[in-house]
């Protein structure tokens, strides 16, 4: 649902926030049942338990703004469908397809291309709960009806006309990738990266990785905290007035925080030349 307004400098009003929340959480959908949502601290993660009367368990694969990753991996047997959003891993961490029933994603992140577009694998389980609720009474609208998504991929086509760009870009991406080893070479490779940063920081004085657990740490995107001793968005500063970008924070986390994409594009040695950089800002910062 895109927000209401355009005016991003303005924090949205308390109702606004909350509204928006419970639009996330399916709690404003009138159709569905209250959802049980399980929070985790940021930095860690919940796992999805099997409870009785669910009949979607749905997380994503790996959460971007804090650098958690989860497991892949189905909840039930008995026709829950397991839904993953995983836009920021597809492409990047290797998985099992068949532990899940829609494995849905846009294409920005991993895969190298333009923001606008969104795929899914389903399971015939997932295709057979959609034919089933289009056939129902239920109103969906055009452009939310998974059914239309789904008779229009069979034909080729989408609802609304896709930038080509979006897939040439997509389309080079898969082919690099595919390669190269496919996907669980494009996992290797975010591993490699992503160690490098995490190795850096556990040897650090001044550095840690946020997420403390490493079991749950993003092969794709890192999350490092500093010591107060250390002002990080300076550190980003300095390697942005340098030509090295995106380094920043997920503003909203509030955290004296580097975050970095190790997305599969990324040369690992380019990783290893950053880690170079921020030592080097370190040592000569005079903090
Ligand atoms: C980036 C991201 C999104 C947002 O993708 P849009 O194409 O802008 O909707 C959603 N989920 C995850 C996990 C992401 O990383």
């Amino acid at each position: 649902m895109p927000p209401p307004s355009a005016s991003s400098s303005d924090a949205p009003e308390p109702d606004l926030r909350r509204v928006r929340r419970e639009v996330r959480q399916g709690r404003a959908a009138p159709w569905l049942e209250a959802p049980d949502v399980r929070a985790a601290e940021p930095g860690s993660r919940a796992q999805a338990e099997i409870i009785e009367g669910i009949d979607v368990y749905a997380w994503p694969h790996n959460e971007t703004s804090t650098g958690v990753a989860a497991t892949i991996e189905r909840v039930a047997a008995d026709g829950a469908l397991t839904v993953i959003d995983a836009t920021s891993a597809a492409g990047g961490i290797d998985f099992d397809v068949t532990q899940t029933d829609v494995y849905y994603f846009a294409p920005q992140k991993n895969l190298g291309s333009d923001g606008g577009l969104w795929f899914a694998a389903m399971s015939p389980a997932a295709i057979e709960r959609i034919e089933r609720i289009a056939a129902s009474n239920r109103y969906i609208p055009e452009f939310l009806s998974l059914k239309n998504a789904v008779d229009n991929s069979r034909l080729n086509q989408t609802l609304n006309t896709p930038a080509l760009t979006t897939l040439h870009l997509l389309d080079s991406q898969l082919q690099w990738i595919n390669d190269n080893g496919g996907l669980a070479w494009a996992g290797g490779r975010t591993a490699e990266s992503s160690q490098a940063l995490y190795d850096w920081a556990e040897a650090s004085e001044v550095a840690t990785p946020f997420v403390t657990d490493p079991a749950h740490r993003s092969p794709v995107v890192v999350t490092i905290d500093f010591d107060d001793s250390i002002d990080a968005a300076g550190i980003a500063k300095t390697l942005r007035a340098n030509g090295i970008v995106d380094t920043e924070p997920y503003r909203k986390l509030g955290r004296n925080q580097l975050r970095i994409a190790t997305f599969v594009s990324i040369e690992p040695d380019d990783v290893r030349q950053l880690i170079r950089s921020i030592d080097y800002v370190l040592e000569n910062s005079g903090a």
